[in-house]
């Protein structure tokens, strides 16, 4: 029964183009890659489709780090935080990235989390209670969506960037706790939330912002401190989560916030309470890539990440120009995720797999991660890209254009 009920809604989501599959990666984390499908055998492909933004991900320092970390530290932690998993790696790690972000936010600590989703869902289960309201953007990520439905808040959700929408469910809202939560970059479209105008909203109607910054962490702002330094925010209202699997190249998440958040989440977050901590060689290996991330090197992959998206929207700018007929429409975005959006799914899948076939991976992103009739592909630049990249990238989309029906 519940095979043949499964199967019916495999079949479904395979009739809509909506099946998902997994490749097998056989090269670490790069721009060039060697993948397995299911019909064929391991090839070289170019990838456009990690969040490995400053491409660290298989940086020698940190295979050292790492190396090194789990001479000291072994290999798990043992246990959770609160009973003898948090060692001193996680403690160091906690204060650098309290340290690094003091300028954003007054009296800050850090926490860290095993993941990014963990860290959402903690957040918005340990602040979420009754008599809070929780007012999120309509295209934040899955995780902070969950986090919101599994909290005793009141959820209210507002139109993408409507920060009018948003100034009148404040002006409506009877609870005594307001918690407005944004993607600061947005993990599929690459726009920034108007993170200034939030922060106004959330002063004026006595709220605080949580900002979700997955994707601007290590590389926007000053030493990559992140969108709110991008924008030169400073407030104790600010919550601030940002995750280390992606530009960070390692794993994990954090928050940070006034102490007396971080103290309430320590006490009541479940995904941090119940479950091990992660192994302190990933801690130790954290600490060496924040200071590459904060660092000259650092400085270096940004402005050369800057400088090829700018070469990948000048370039597919063009090529969309001179083809209207095709629909496409490239994303309003600065950042290293740069959406080109087809509309139908079936059309997104077939130019995804046009693509691959000239060794060129862009994954199509569909409903339901995107709003229906937005389906695209997702490109995702790295510093470890360069000009060939995005020239064959490019190439490749005039090429499977062409042959489109
Ligand atoms: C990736 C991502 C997360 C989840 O982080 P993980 O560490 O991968 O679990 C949360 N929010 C946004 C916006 C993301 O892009």
């Amino acid at each position: 029964m519940l095979i043949d009920h499964l199967s019916r809604q495999l079949r479904e989501r395979e009739a809509h183009s909506l099946r998902r599959s997994r490749r097998i990666v056989e090269l670490p984390c790069a721009p060039r890659v060697s993948v397995s499908g299911n019909a064929h055998a391991a090839r070289p492909m170019r990838a456009f489709c990690s969040n490995d933004y400053l491409g660290l991900a298989n940086h020698p320092e940190l295979r050292a780090a790492l190396a090194e970390g789990a001479c000291r530290w072994g290999v798990g932690s043992g246990a959770s935080h609160l009973i003898s998993g948090h060692t001193r790696a996680h403690a160091a790690l906690e204060d650098d990235l309290a340290d690094f972000l003091a300028r954003c936010i007054p009296q800050a600590r850090a926490i860290e989390f095993c993941s990014g989703y963990m860290a959402n869902l903690a957040l918005l289960t340990a602040l979420g209670d009754a008599d809070t309201t929780i007012f999120a953007d309509r295209l934040n990520h899955a995780s902070l969506i969950d986090g919101g439905l599994l909290s005793k808040a009141t959820m209210r959700r507002y139109a993408h960037g409507r920060t009018d929408v948003l100034a009148d469910q404040l002006a409506r809202c009877t609870t005594p706790i307001r918690l407005i939560v944004t993607d600061a970059v947005f993990s599929m479209d690459g726009d920034l939330a108007p993170l200034p105008e939030l922060l106004a909203l959330a002063e004026r109607f006595d709220a605080w912002l949580i900002v979700d910054d997955a994707h601007g962490f290590g590389v926007l702002g000053e030493q990559g401190r992140g969108t709110l330094a991008h924008f030169g925010l400073r407030s104790e209202r600010l919550i601030c989560m940002g995750t280390l699997g992606k530009a960070a190249g390692v794993a994990g998440a954090f928050v940070v916030a006034h102490e007396t958040i971080v103290d309430w989440l320590v006490q009541a977050a479940r995904t941090y309470v119940y479950t091990t901590a992660s192994p302190p060689a990933l801690a130790h290996t954290l600490r060496a890539s924040l200071r590459l991330v904060r660092g000259e090197e650092g400085e270096r992959r940004r402005a050369r990440l800057r400088d090829l998206v700018r070469l990948l929207r000048t370039r597919l700018g063009a090529l969309i120009a001179d083809r209207p007929e095709l629909g496409w429409r490239l994303g309003e975005s600065s950042t290293a995720i740069q959406p080109v959006i087809v509309g139908g799914n079936e059309a997104t899948l077939s130019l995804s797999a046009a693509l691959e076939a000239r060794g060129l991976w862009v994954p199509a992103i569909r409903p339901p991660t995107v709003p229906v009739g937005s389906a695209r592909l997702r490109i995702t630049l790295s510093a470890a890209h360069d000009e060939d990249d995005v020239a064959s990238l490019v190439d490749g989309l005039e090429h499977a254009a062409k042959e489109l029906p």
